[in-house]
């Protein structure tokens, strides 16, 4: 395939992860773009426009451009985005046929549904990824309107292919959606080695301002699924006032302002102002500094499809201790590379937390081995399993919903 047309439309890879609309998607379509680029591949991702001040095309690197589509006000919320879907299909398409694309990545149910026209329009096979899945976000808890269950229901029966993060999300995809197994190829996300790599924890806590003392550190988007909530009740079993807990990350979604609120205030009713620190979303070059400073992430979400910051954390030398959900099963080895948590207790949390804390040559060794088992991802293999998947994709007939 020589020129894959990627649709990214709620979130665009020139954006700061880790608030907002914008975390693990944002660094995937970015890190793969790239690596595919790097490859000697050629991709162009289309996005809505959310500002005037960033130019129309913005060519990233040699085969990474970004073309920012007008469709909508601005500043849309995300729950508003379904109204301009076919805005947004209608004016990429016109760059489409302008250009000779082979193919479509589409991200997400908002861009898959885009990309479900655009495939029948211009006869493109259309690869599919959904980072998260209503049916499976709702058996937490966490529900989403019915039109976004019907839309991925569709999208998934007329896909060429479905990447999948893991055999985990193969399983729900198959459960949930009746998704036929056979269009289904797994590609896991990447790290990026070169950023995300061990270091002196006393250099990175010199480098933050960091004092002595026990760090655990919880990164990403503040929402409830994430269990921020968690990682601070935690602390408190944990039961040793020296130890202090790191959140990185900003408000994030409908629930999220009130979200942040609600966790700032627990923070405050504990007692524990001193001890928790909250600092905004970090470029990668600074988280991995944050990541090297901690003795342990903690990982509390209700549900995660993959968990970029589990594999980011593993790749610095961390211990993670994580929900024993979705992707994270298979990023964390439990007792090898960290420890999987059923349940949402606090005091379990604690307790592999504190087994960490109290046995420094146990944790060195769980620490060596993540970092080792991190280097099992990398963005250039995502790269090439999706340039075998586009390969093949353009030998076989279109799958035809109609
Ligand atoms: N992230 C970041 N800066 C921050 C917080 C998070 O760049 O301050 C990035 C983080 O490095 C990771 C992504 O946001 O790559 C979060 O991905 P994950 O899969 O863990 O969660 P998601 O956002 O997809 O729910």
């Amino acid at each position: 395939m020589r020129h894959l047309a990627v649709l990214s439309m709620h979130t665009s890879p020139l954006v700061q992860p880790g608030s907002g609309d914008s975390g693990g998607m944002t660094v995937y379509v970015r890190e793969i773009v790239c690596s595919l680029a790097r490859a000697g591949g050629q991709a162009t991702v289309f996005t809505r426009r959310t500002d005037d001040r960033t130019p129309e095309v913005v060519e990233v690197e040699p085969g990474f451009r970004v073309v920012q589509v007008d469709s909508g006000h601005h500043d849309l919320p995300k729950e508003r985005l379904p109204e301009v879907v076919d805005e947004f299909a209608d004016r990429t398409s016109s760059h489409l046929v302008d250009d000779d694309f082979d193919g479509l990545l589409a991200n997400y149910w908002l861009s898959g549904q885009a990309g479900h026209r655009l495939k029948h329009e211009l006869d493109l096979p259309l690869i599919t990824v959904f980072h998260t899945l209503a049916r499976v976000k709702a058996e937490t808890g966490d529900f989403e309107p019915q039109r976004r269950m019907d839309a991925e229901a569709e999208v998934i029966r007329c896909s060429d292919v479905i990447l999948a993060n893991s055999g985990e999300e193969v399983r729900q995809l198959v459960h949930h959606y009746g998704a036929v197994e056979s269009r289904i190829e797994i590609v896991p996300p990447g790290v990026d080695h070169s950023l995300f790599s061990p270091g002196f924890q006393d250099d990175a806590r010199d480098a933050l301002g960091i004092g002595p003392g026990e760090l655990l550190l919880f990164v990403g988007r503040i929402q409830p699924l994430k269990g921020v909530d968690v990682a601070i009740r935690t602390l408190v079993e944990l039961d040793r006032p020296d130890a202090r807990l790191a959140v990185v990350g900003g408000a994030s979604g409908v629930d999220g302002p009130a979200e942040e609120l609600r966790v700032r205030r627990l923070v405050a009713e504990l007692g524990l102002t001193d001890r928790v620190l909250f600092v905004p979303p970090q470029p990668h070059g600074q988280l991995a500094t944050w990541y090297r400073a901690s003795d342990v992430v903690v990982m509390p979400s209700r549900s995660e499809s993959f968990g970029l910051v589990a594999l980011e954390a593993a790749a610095c030398g961390v211990p993670v201790v994580a929900a024993s959900v979705g992707g994270l099963r298979t990023l964390v080895r439990h007792g090898r590379t960290g420890y999987l948590v059923e349940g949402r207790r606090p005091a379990d949390y604690a307790a592999h937390v504190s087994s960490l804390l109290d046995d420094f040559a146990g944790a060195t060794e769980m620490a060596i081995c993540a970092a080792e088992h991190a280097w099992s991802y990398t963005w250039a293999t995502t790269a090439a399993r999706l340039h075998r998947v586009c390969d093949d994709i353009s030998l076989r007939t279109l799958v035809d919903c109609s």
